[in-house]
């Protein structure tokens, strides 16, 4: 084991030596202002030169290249939802990256990996940073035809996509152009993503946006319906109406799921997988009862190993990168944290992808 280390540290030297990488880096910081009487602490966001020293304990030392914007970083970034428990913090619920240092044998230097999920950037300093220590349970290998940029435009709201696609089909649903397939949230991280991975999938995908004005973009990334979300925002008086949907990943919630538990054809099913218009569920037990309807939880934080690969693996295959491409925005590590009321807000299009090296 020593001589496997000791082999490691040397790797490291040596790809420090080719790559000019030091001890310090940069990192996005997070800190509470003092609480003062009737206010709660504000979140201060700030860019601090880091010593790898004071990185939290890991078995893997990572160059982080990329990261991500999610809605959950924008909760974070704007100390909502209790997420995050102690301060200093450095956010980022994705990173991917190159390893630098490894003490566990499943991942060596130079190997290209990525995180999502195991609340990283929440619980643990995530990916808002030039450096990262992570447990290697947490890592998977990047597939060969995606590059760490590629990974991070996918993402964990990507990578939520595909496992909600997954959970359909492993359901029953079957592609067909008679099989329509709703997806909520559709300009959005997910949404973006379910039609795009949909599509590949042979899946007619209706996309439902609260912005008609990004129909042509949807449409080009695989939808080949957009309605209009006024469509399924009420909450229904009767608790079944005229059966549309095959299927539905939802990343809405709210209201809108309940009116679209409503419209679900016999025996179909919803991949219940956001709050992005609240988190409640305002229904009757009635489309479950009558119509053998299935609302399935999909949870990418705790997603277990073996199922996390397979999602990769069909990510890739399903990967067109002109079109991933066209639904990516970039911003630097500087910049990130002015997006987060944005998303939160629903005014992020797309997948926003964070540049964590000058
Ligand atoms: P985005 O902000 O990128 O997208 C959310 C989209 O929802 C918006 O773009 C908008 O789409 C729509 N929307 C926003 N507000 C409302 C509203 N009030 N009523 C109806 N529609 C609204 O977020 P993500 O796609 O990254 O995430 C979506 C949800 O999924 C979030 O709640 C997030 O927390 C959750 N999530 C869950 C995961 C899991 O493991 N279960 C993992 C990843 C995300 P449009 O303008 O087209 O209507």
């Amino acid at each position: 084991m020593r001589g496997e280390n000791q082999l490691l540290r040397y790797s490291r030297e040596r790809w420090r030596a080719t790559t000019f990488f030091d001890m310090s880096f940069t990192a996005l910081v997070l800190t509470e202002s003092k609480a003062e009487e009737g206010k709660r602490p504000e979140v201060i966001a700030e860019l601090r030169e880091l010593d790898e020293s004071e990185l939290p304990e890991g078995d893997v030392l990572i160059a982080v290249e990329w990261s991500s914007l999610n809605y959950k970083d924008g909760m974070i970034l704007n100390g909502l939802g209790r997420l995050v428990r102690q301060y200093p913090h450095v956010p980022g619920v994705d990173l991917a990256g190159v390893v630098l240092e490894s003490s566990d044998d499943r991942y060596r230097v130079g190997e290209r990996v990525a995180v999502t999920g195991w609340r990283v950037g929440e619980v643990h300093w995530g990916g808002y940073s030039q450096r990262a220590r992570v447990r290697g349970d947490w890592l998977v290998h990047l597939p060969d035809q995606l590059s760490t940029r590629q990974a991070m435009a996918v993402g964990t709201a990507g990578f939520t996509a595909m496992q909600a696609l997954l959970a359909l089909e492993a359901h029953g649903l079957e592609a067909s152009a008679d099989n329509p397939l709703l997806v909520t949230g559709a300009s959005g991280g997910v949404g973006s993503s379910a039609i795009q991975w949909g599509a590949a999938r042979g899946h007619h995908i209706v996309a439902s946006t609260g912005r008609m004005e990004n129909a042509d973009e949807l449409m080009s990334l695989g939808a080949a319906e957009v309605i209009d979300r006024a469509e399924l925002a009420e909450n229904p008086t009767r608790p079944l109406l005229t059966e549309r949907w095959a299927g539905c990943v939802d990343a809405v919630g709210g209201d809108t799921l309940a009116h679209v538990l409503a419209e679900m054809r016999y025996g179909a099913s919803v991949a219940a997988c956001g709050l992005a218009g609240g988190n409640s569920l305002p229904t009757t037990v009635i489309p479950f009862l009558l119509r053998g309807v299935n609302l399935l939880g999909i949870d990418s934080v705790q997603c277990p190993y073996p199922t996390r690969i397979r999602v990769w693996d069909e990510i890739a295959q399903a990967l067109d990168a002109e079109k991933l491409d066209s639904m990516t925005s970039e911003v630097a590590l500087a910049d990130v944290a002015s997006l987060a009321s944005d998303i939160l807000a629903g005014r992020v299009k797309g997948r926003t992808v964070v540049r964590c090296q000058d």
